[in-house]
């Protein structure tokens, strides 16, 4: 690490010296590699964090290009984690990066999960957000509920033990198809930009321990419509994962 990179963000008194050497030696995973995931694993990478660990599935479409940071049409067919994880190491090349072109099923969840400092969130879907949770709450690891569609998204800090989780805030699963996805409902280009802002910030003073993070505030975000909105959610009486310490979506 060379002090002359991250002179710029060690000169703010909430994260100095120690907070940029904290940064060095912590880890994050990353599951999802569109829009909200290469925004955020890039923030994170520039931070100066240790090591990343990316997950995806899924290859390079040309409709990802209007939005996703890390992306060329060079990139288009390549698996999502392997190009993020190249264009990653170009831009900051001292950060240890793991890449893993498959779904985050509950296997690789218990393998990874307890790895890393802190897990966000770079999903389309509930169910996996879910699965992470279990995850997170059973091994005691904070993560980042982020969601994006159309104009606006929200995020929120889950910290186990200090405050909600995502099950305290939906208890169940929605039914398959009544919550509408980015292809069908669209998405603004600079939303997910904005909120893997939002969640990187967040990640940061999880991985440096600052008195500011504020688990279980939720901030819902409209670019369009110039609205910002704070909630705070509370740990619910008789949650089934992180009161009952029941996981039903792991093995
Ligand atoms: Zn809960």
């Amino acid at each position: 690490m060379t002090g002359s990179r991250f002179a710029r963000q060690m000169a703010l008194p909430a994260i100095g010296r120690e907070g940029q050497r904290r940064l060095g030696e912590s880890s994050a995973l990353i599951v999802g590699c569109g829009a909200l995931g290469s925004h955020t694993a890039e923030a994170l990478a520039r931070a100066g964090i240790g090591r990343l660990i990316l997950v995806d599935r899924d290859l390079v479409a040309e409709t990802n290009l209007h939005r996703v940071a890390l992306f060329t049409p060079p990139d288009l067919g390549r698996p999502k984690a392997e190009a993020a994880a190249e264009a990653l190491h170009r831009l900051a090349p001292d950060v240890a990066i793991a890449s893993h072109v498959a779904h985050l099923g509950p296997k690789l969840a218990e393998e990874v999960v307890p790895q890393v400092d802190v897990v966000l969130d770079g999903l389309d879907n509930l169910e996996t957000r879910y699965l992470i949770n279990d995850a997170c709450v059973k091994h005691r690891v904070p993560w980042v509920y982020t969601a994006v569609l159309a104009t606006h998204g929200m995020t929120m800090p889950i910290v186990p033990e200090q405050g909600p989780c995502l099950r305290c805030l939906f208890p169940d699963l929605p039914p398959p198809g009544t919550i509408p996805t980015c292809a069908e409902a669209g998405i603004l280009g600079p939303v997910p930009a904005a909120l893997a802002a939002w969640q990187a910030t967040t990640a940061i003073q999880i991985l440096v321990g600052s008195a500011d993070l504020a688990p279980g505030r939720l901030v819902h975000l409209d670019l369009w419509a110039g609205r910002a909105e704070t909630i705070s959610v509370a740990r619910a009486a008789g949650c089934p994962c992180c009161g009952e310490r029941r996981f039903g979506f792991l093995p």
